[in-house]
């Protein structure tokens, strides 16, 4: 059975012996790090997955060993092919092929339109099944974007066990993505609007975490990037698509449009199990702090400027905590030490021996806001499909660090729907949104606006306003 510990867990102490199920309430490890998996499976010691595998089937393959111990394949099974019926593809996230060598591996078929739902609608069921097992219920706090929001909204509107407090920046997400958070009339969800950036809104929830107080009285539950859960119920379809593009098993390549890190993160997990992957280029927007550690070595955290791919308008990618932790070795103490540096002066060197190991896998590409409007006007002439911002980031990266003969599988990670005014000024043509968002612009919105400080969400999630 595999067990998790905290990247911030030491010789002397922390967390460092959880089951799923724990990781999975828990989200944030109390000692401020993230939960990772100690024993990583290997996909051959599992059930094969080929090319022909339905989705829901190699999904709960592929996650049962991280789960194991709390949910057995066969609740696993239930929970993942419910996860997954209300798609709007047979295949769950269908492969395109765009040119030669050239992939778009589309992760935008669930209920909101984003990548987000691939891992949001599985963690919600997991994590309404072991409330009930427990008898116990949780406040979700979660920061969003623009696509988390809206993804852990419908997953989780009217569960029993479970309430939840979304945040996101005032006026800093998309009219489509605000819609989709507000109009859900469930007495289960509040949406805050914080007046400050996304990544404000991350620290406001770190520090609720940090409150042991305010977490223990509302027991706080995360279903943000950082909780474990969301991060396995990713792997799968690196898997998949793997598969399918290289059915003989030669190696592929993934771009992947980069905020949080978390999606990219979880192919990672994908070749520590085995997968034959040659390079994970990680696609960023004009907030390119990854891009320029990857050239330089260094985290330097600039602010945050907003882009016309504002899931991606991040400069503390908190997932990279689990890829330092490896690159390093699992050394608790180093990484608070590499953390805490970074937060208190917002620049780290990070030790050379890390950078190569990094490097070995992943490499970095920025696009600023013009080239990704002259990208989706291009895909749109070479393949007629419509692609949103993130996407076309993505897709840019591919093209720029394809090499000739290795798949490259770009993630859509957004349907362009979701963001019709930049895909109308690149192209002319306004996507539409399916017909069951057409309502969107005439349902009745529900939000509260708070400032940027602990005590104003404290006092929200308190009901003090
Ligand atoms: C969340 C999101 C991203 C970034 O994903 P991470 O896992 O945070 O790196 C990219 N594109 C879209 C459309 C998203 O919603």
């Amino acid at each position: 059975m595999i067990r998790y510990r905290s990247t911030r867990a030491t010789a002397s102490g922390g967390e460092t012996d959880l089951g799923f199920g724990e990781v999975l309430l828990a989200g944030l490890a109390p000692d401020g790090g993230l939960y990772c998996p100690v024993d990583i499976p290997a996909l051959s010691d599992l059930a094969p997955v080929t090319a022909g595998t339905p989705y829901a089937e190699a999904a709960t393959t592929i996650i049962a060993p991280y789960v194991a111990g709390t949910f057995d394949e066969a609740e696993l099974g239930e929970m993942v092919t419910a996860a997954y019926a209300g798609f709007r593809d047979p295949d769950i996230c269908p492969i395109h092929r765009l040119e030669p060598d050239q992939y778009l591996l589309d992760l935008t078929r669930g209920p909101t339109l984003a990548f987000k739902d691939m891992a949001l609608q599985l963690v919600a069921r997991m994590l309404d099944a072991e409330l009930e097992r427990r008898g116990e219920h949780v406040t979700v706090i979660g920061a969003t974007s623009g696509d988390t929001g809206s993804a852990a909204i419908e997953a989780l509107a009217g569960r029993a066990n479970i309430r939840v407090v979304i945040l996101h920046p005032l006026g800093r997400v998309s009219e489509v993505q605000r819609r989709q958070m507000t109009t859900v009339d469930a007495a289960n969800i509040s949406n805050l609007a914080v007046r400050g950036t996304f990544d404000d809104c991350q620290d406001l929830v770190k520090a609720a975490f940090a409150d042991t107080v305010l977490r223990s009285e509302l027991k706080l539950a995360a279903v943000n990037s950082i909780n474990w859960a969301r991060v396995v119920s990713q792997i799968p379809y690196y898997v998949v698509a793997a598969r399918r593009v290289s059915p003989d098993g030669g190696p592929v390549s993934f771009a992947v449009p980069t905020g949080n890190f978390g999606n990219v993160l979880a192919g990672w997990y994908g070749k520590r199990m085995g997968l034959a992957v040659d390079r994970f280029v990680v696609a960023s927007n004009r907030n390119d702090v990854l891009t320029r550690f990857f050239e330089t070595g260094r985290l330097i955290i600039e602010s945050v400027e907003p882009s016309l791919s504002p899931s991606m308008d991040i400069q503390v990618s908190s997932n990279f905590e689990r890829l330092l932790w490896e690159a390093g070795g699992r050394v608790g103490e180093a990484i608070t030490e590499l953390i805490t540096a970074l937060r208190t002066s917002g620049r780290v060197e990070v030790p050379a021996s890390w950078c190569q190991v990094i490097a070995s896998d992943f490499d970095g590409l920025r696009l600023d806001d013009e080239g990704t409007l002259a990208v989706i006007a291009d895909v749109l002439r070479t393949t007629e499909r419509l692609v949103d911002p993130h996407t076309a980031v993505g897709i840019h990266a591919a093209r720029k660090l394809g090499k000739h003969g290795v798949p490259m599988v770009t993630l859509a990670t957004a349907d362009p729907a979701k963001f019709p005014d930049a895909v109308e000024s690149a192209t002319g043509r306004r996507p539409e949104l399916p017909p069951h968002l057409a309502e969107l612009f005439d349902r009745t919105e529900h939000y509260d606006v708070i400032d940027n400080s602990s005590d104003s969400l404290a006092a929200a999630l308190r009901g003090e306003r």
